[in-house]
């Protein structure tokens, strides 16, 4: 199995070395060429997500990328990656890739609670610790999203199909039970 990982902005390297603790392979996705690497998934990761999608403009990626998600390779979207993949950002003017049917807000935790760490349930995993960075959350989503995770009644995790999100950084916690079950979603 090979995961790509857009390696734009943000925090990639932290996704790569834990696909790598859980032997699994990957490359970095710089241009657009990259994306057309044969891949079994891809991770969008945390950064910013206004500097992100500039950049996959400014690359001319931003059409590849979503034919690639739009035909079920599965992604795995972290922080600035949920709100690259949300439909609708209720404080944004637009949507980025607009791919997922969830409203997501962004720096929903506001200036003073930037960033935290608590601990919480994901799926079926119980006691798992979540890093947020100034992270979005999810205010609504439509009847075909699971929601995976909440955080004082606000969504932190979801699944629409093939697409996984988190407003959390799994890759900064000890936990790998996220990363697994985005690898269980491939096979
Ligand atoms: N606040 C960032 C954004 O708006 C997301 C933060 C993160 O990815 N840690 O894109």
């Amino acid at each position: 199995m090979t995961i790509g990982v857009l390696a734009l902005q943000g925090a990639f390297i932290e996704h790569i070395l834990r696909l790598k603790e859980l032997n699994v392979d990957s490359f970095e996705i710089r241009q657009k060429k990259d994306l057309e690497q044969t891949m079994d998934g891809i991770i969008l990761p945390g950064g910013e997500s206004t500097t992100m999608y500039k950049l996959l403009e400014d690359l001319e990626m931003t059409e590849t990328l979503i034919n690639l998600i739009d035909k079920g390779l599965p992604v795995l979207g972290t922080c600035a990656g949920l709100l690259l993949l949300a439909k609708e950002i209720e404080n944004h003017s637009h949507s980025f890739l607009n791919l997922m049917d969830i409203k997501a807000k962004k720096n929903a935790y506001g200036r003073q609670l930037g960033s935290f760490r608590c601990k919480g349930n994901f799926s079926h995993y119980t006691d798992l610790e979540f890093v947020f960075i100034r992270a979005p959350y999810i205010i609504s989503t439509s009847k075909n999203v699971e929601i995976l995770a909440k955080h004082n009644d606000k969504i932190i995790a979801a699944r629409q199909d093939n697409k996984l999100v988190t407003a959390f950084h799994p890759e900064l916690s000890e936990n790998k039970e996220i990363h697994q079950y985005f690898l269980n979603m491939i096979k």
